[in-house]
Protein backbone atom coordinates (compact mmCIF):
# COMPACT_ATOMS: atom_id res chain seq x y z
CA UNK A 1 0.00 0.00 0.00
CA UNK A 2 1.45 3.55 -0.67
CA UNK A 3 2.28 5.41 2.38
CA UNK A 4 2.18 9.21 2.77
CA UNK A 5 3.95 11.22 4.99
CA UNK A 6 2.37 13.54 7.81
CA UNK A 7 3.12 16.15 5.18
CA UNK A 8 0.82 14.53 2.58
CA UNK A 9 -1.73 13.61 4.90
CA UNK A 10 -5.04 16.02 4.05
CA UNK A 11 -7.82 17.05 6.31
CA UNK A 12 -11.34 17.75 4.84
CA UNK A 13 -14.31 18.76 6.80
CA UNK A 14 -18.06 17.04 5.60
CA UNK A 15 -20.74 19.61 6.13
CA UNK A 16 -22.88 16.63 7.42
CA UNK A 17 -24.31 15.38 11.11
CA UNK A 18 -25.45 12.29 9.20
CA UNK A 19 -23.05 9.24 11.02
CA UNK A 20 -24.38 6.87 8.54
CA UNK A 21 -23.18 9.15 5.31
CA UNK A 22 -20.16 9.78 7.06
CA UNK A 23 -19.46 5.69 7.36
CA UNK A 24 -20.05 5.11 4.10
CA UNK A 25 -17.60 8.11 3.14
CA UNK A 26 -14.87 7.01 5.14
CA UNK A 27 -14.69 3.47 3.87
CA UNK A 28 -14.32 4.87 0.38
CA UNK A 29 -11.63 7.71 0.63
CA UNK A 30 -8.09 6.74 1.07
CA UNK A 31 -6.61 6.76 4.65
CA UNK A 32 -4.01 9.40 3.90
CA UNK A 33 -7.32 11.91 3.67
CA UNK A 34 -8.88 12.35 7.21
CA UNK A 35 -12.91 12.78 6.97
CA UNK A 36 -13.97 15.15 9.60
CA UNK A 37 -17.45 15.39 10.61
CA UNK A 38 -19.45 19.02 11.59
CA UNK A 39 -19.35 17.02 15.47
CA UNK A 40 -15.83 16.40 15.44
CA UNK A 41 -15.29 19.50 14.60
CA UNK A 42 -17.63 20.78 17.06
CA UNK A 43 -20.03 22.62 15.59
CA UNK A 44 -23.21 22.04 16.22
CA UNK A 45 -25.24 23.84 13.02
CA UNK A 46 -28.40 22.66 11.15
CA UNK A 47 -27.67 24.10 7.50
CA UNK A 48 -31.22 24.80 5.42
CA UNK A 49 -31.31 23.05 2.68
CA UNK A 50 -33.32 26.16 0.20
CA UNK A 51 -31.81 25.35 -3.53
CA UNK A 52 -33.73 24.08 -6.25
CA UNK A 53 -31.03 21.38 -7.36
CA UNK A 54 -29.41 19.45 -6.01
CA UNK A 55 -26.12 21.17 -7.10
CA UNK A 56 -27.64 24.06 -5.43
CA UNK A 57 -27.95 22.47 -1.91
CA UNK A 58 -24.65 21.07 -1.76
CA UNK A 59 -23.06 24.47 -2.71
CA UNK A 60 -25.22 25.63 0.47
CA UNK A 61 -24.17 23.55 2.62
CA UNK A 62 -20.14 23.50 1.52
CA UNK A 63 -19.80 27.09 1.42
CA UNK A 64 -21.28 27.86 4.89
CA UNK A 65 -18.74 25.76 6.20
CA UNK A 66 -16.06 27.18 4.44
CA UNK A 67 -17.52 30.65 6.03
CA UNK A 68 -17.10 29.15 9.17
CA UNK A 69 -14.28 27.24 9.53
CA UNK A 70 -11.59 28.87 6.46
CA UNK A 71 -10.77 24.88 6.04
CA UNK A 72 -11.59 22.80 3.27
CA UNK A 73 -14.27 20.92 2.86
CA UNK A 74 -17.17 18.93 0.86
CA UNK A 75 -21.11 18.32 1.62
CA UNK A 76 -23.49 16.66 -0.62
CA UNK A 77 -27.06 16.55 -1.51
CA UNK A 78 -28.75 13.40 -3.34
CA UNK A 79 -32.33 12.33 -4.64
CA UNK A 80 -34.42 9.88 -6.59
CA UNK A 81 -35.35 11.44 -10.11
CA UNK A 82 -38.56 9.14 -11.29
CA UNK A 83 -38.65 9.60 -15.26
CA UNK A 84 -42.88 9.50 -15.45
CA UNK A 85 -42.72 12.08 -12.65
CA UNK A 86 -40.90 14.55 -14.41
CA UNK A 87 -37.59 14.15 -12.72
CA UNK A 88 -40.00 13.59 -8.66
CA UNK A 89 -39.17 13.90 -6.11
CA UNK A 90 -35.54 14.92 -7.00
CA UNK A 91 -34.54 17.42 -4.11
CA UNK A 92 -37.43 17.00 -2.07
CA UNK A 93 -36.71 13.23 -2.11
CA UNK A 94 -36.31 13.72 2.16
CA UNK A 95 -39.87 15.26 2.35
CA UNK A 96 -41.72 14.19 -0.84
CA UNK A 97 -45.04 13.09 1.63
CA UNK A 98 -44.52 16.41 3.57
CA UNK A 99 -43.04 17.47 7.26
CA UNK A 100 -41.08 15.95 9.35
CA UNK A 101 -38.95 13.48 6.84
CA UNK A 102 -40.93 9.93 6.73
CA UNK A 103 -39.50 7.66 4.60
CA UNK A 104 -42.09 4.92 4.63
CA UNK A 105 -44.86 7.35 3.85
CA UNK A 106 -42.69 8.84 0.73
CA UNK A 107 -42.50 4.96 -0.66
CA UNK A 108 -46.25 4.96 -0.44
CA UNK A 109 -46.79 8.20 -1.55
CA UNK A 110 -44.49 7.40 -4.92
CA UNK A 111 -45.94 4.46 -5.04
CA UNK A 112 -49.18 5.39 -5.45
CA UNK A 113 -48.06 8.02 -8.24
CA UNK A 114 -46.76 5.45 -10.08
CA UNK A 115 -50.07 3.20 -10.12
CA UNK A 116 -50.32 2.04 -13.51
CA UNK A 117 -47.47 3.58 -14.88
CA UNK A 118 -45.34 1.52 -17.32
CA UNK A 119 -42.13 3.47 -17.42
CA UNK A 120 -40.75 2.72 -13.77
CA UNK A 121 -37.45 4.08 -14.71
CA UNK A 122 -35.24 6.08 -12.34
CA UNK A 123 -32.31 7.41 -10.94
CA UNK A 124 -30.34 8.19 -8.05
CA UNK A 125 -27.94 11.06 -8.06
CA UNK A 126 -25.70 12.72 -5.27
CA UNK A 127 -23.94 16.09 -6.35
CA UNK A 128 -20.58 16.81 -4.39
CA UNK A 129 -19.90 20.21 -3.84
CA UNK A 130 -15.58 20.56 -2.83
CA UNK A 131 -14.58 23.91 -1.56
CA UNK A 132 -11.57 24.90 -0.44
CA UNK A 133 -9.67 29.21 -0.28
CA UNK A 134 -9.17 29.16 -4.14
CA UNK A 135 -11.36 26.73 -5.20
CA UNK A 136 -14.85 25.55 -5.65
CA UNK A 137 -16.02 22.02 -7.75
CA UNK A 138 -19.15 19.96 -8.16
CA UNK A 139 -18.87 16.27 -8.55
CA UNK A 140 -22.04 14.05 -10.13
CA UNK A 141 -22.55 10.51 -9.28
CA UNK A 142 -25.45 8.63 -10.44
CA UNK A 143 -26.95 4.98 -10.79
CA UNK A 144 -29.97 3.91 -13.09
CA UNK A 145 -32.57 1.66 -12.04
CA UNK A 146 -36.26 1.06 -12.02
CA UNK A 147 -39.05 1.38 -8.90
CA UNK A 148 -40.63 -1.61 -8.10
CA UNK A 149 -44.22 -2.60 -7.58
CA UNK A 150 -43.97 -3.45 -3.83
CA UNK A 151 -41.45 -3.08 -1.16
CA UNK A 152 -38.67 -5.50 -0.69
CA UNK A 153 -35.59 -5.68 1.53
CA UNK A 154 -34.92 -4.36 5.20
CA UNK A 155 -31.34 -2.96 4.61
CA UNK A 156 -30.24 0.51 3.99
CA UNK A 157 -32.74 3.75 4.39
CA UNK A 158 -34.50 6.01 2.14
CA UNK A 159 -36.20 4.40 -1.08
CA UNK A 160 -33.87 1.71 -0.86
CA UNK A 161 -36.91 -0.93 -0.87
CA UNK A 162 -38.21 0.11 -4.05
CA UNK A 163 -34.99 0.67 -5.99
CA UNK A 164 -33.28 -2.18 -7.87
CA UNK A 165 -30.46 -0.84 -10.28
CA UNK A 166 -30.09 -1.46 -13.77
CA UNK A 167 -28.45 -4.95 -14.19
CA UNK A 168 -29.18 -6.65 -10.98
CA UNK A 169 -32.73 -8.56 -10.14
CA UNK A 170 -32.92 -7.50 -6.08
CA UNK A 171 -33.49 -4.07 -4.79
CA UNK A 172 -31.01 -1.68 -2.41
CA UNK A 173 -32.39 -2.97 0.83
CA UNK A 174 -32.22 -6.77 -0.22
CA UNK A 175 -28.37 -5.83 -0.70
CA UNK A 176 -25.81 -5.93 2.30
CA UNK A 177 -24.36 -2.36 2.31
CA UNK A 178 -20.65 -3.04 0.89
CA UNK A 179 -22.34 -4.19 -2.18
CA UNK A 180 -24.33 -1.12 -2.71
CA UNK A 181 -21.99 0.81 -1.77
CA UNK A 182 -19.55 -0.39 -4.52
CA UNK A 183 -22.23 0.90 -7.29
CA UNK A 184 -24.42 3.53 -5.99
CA UNK A 185 -24.23 7.51 -7.06
CA UNK A 186 -22.83 8.72 -3.97
CA UNK A 187 -19.93 5.74 -4.45
CA UNK A 188 -19.59 7.52 -8.05
CA UNK A 189 -19.58 11.15 -6.39
CA UNK A 190 -17.00 10.77 -3.76
CA UNK A 191 -14.77 8.45 -6.21
CA UNK A 192 -14.32 11.52 -8.62
CA UNK A 193 -14.16 13.98 -5.33
CA UNK A 194 -11.09 11.28 -4.86
CA UNK A 195 -9.36 11.64 -7.90
CA UNK A 196 -9.66 15.16 -8.08
CA UNK A 197 -7.90 15.30 -4.35
CA UNK A 198 -4.99 13.13 -5.11
CA UNK A 199 -4.06 15.85 -8.17
CA UNK A 200 -4.28 18.78 -6.13
P1 LIG B 1 -29.47 13.23 1.21
O1 LIG B 1 -29.29 14.52 0.51
O2 LIG B 1 -28.34 12.27 0.97
O3 LIG B 1 -29.79 13.39 2.67
O4 LIG B 1 -30.73 12.50 0.56
C1 LIG B 1 -32.02 13.11 0.54
C2 LIG B 1 -33.08 12.03 0.43
O5 LIG B 1 -32.93 11.30 -0.81
C3 LIG B 1 -33.01 10.96 1.51
O6 LIG B 1 -33.73 11.38 2.66
C4 LIG B 1 -33.67 9.78 0.84
O7 LIG B 1 -35.09 9.90 0.87
C5 LIG B 1 -33.22 9.92 -0.60
N1 LIG B 1 -31.97 9.17 -0.81
C6 LIG B 1 -30.72 9.67 -1.04
N2 LIG B 1 -29.81 8.69 -1.17
C7 LIG B 1 -30.50 7.53 -1.02
C8 LIG B 1 -30.10 6.15 -1.04
O8 LIG B 1 -28.92 5.79 -1.20
N3 LIG B 1 -31.09 5.26 -0.87
C9 LIG B 1 -32.39 5.61 -0.68
N4 LIG B 1 -32.80 6.87 -0.63
C10 LIG B 1 -31.86 7.83 -0.81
Amino acid sequence: MESHSEDSMMKLIFASNNTNKLKEIKALVPPHIQVLSLQDIQFDIEIEETGNTLQENAAIKARRIFELTGEACFADDSGLMVDALDGQPGVKSARYAGEPSDNLANIQLLLKNLQNTEDRNARFQTVVCYKNAEQEHFFKGEVLGHITNEMHGNNGFGYDPIFIPIGYTKTFAEMAAEEKNKISHRKNAIAQLVAFLNQI
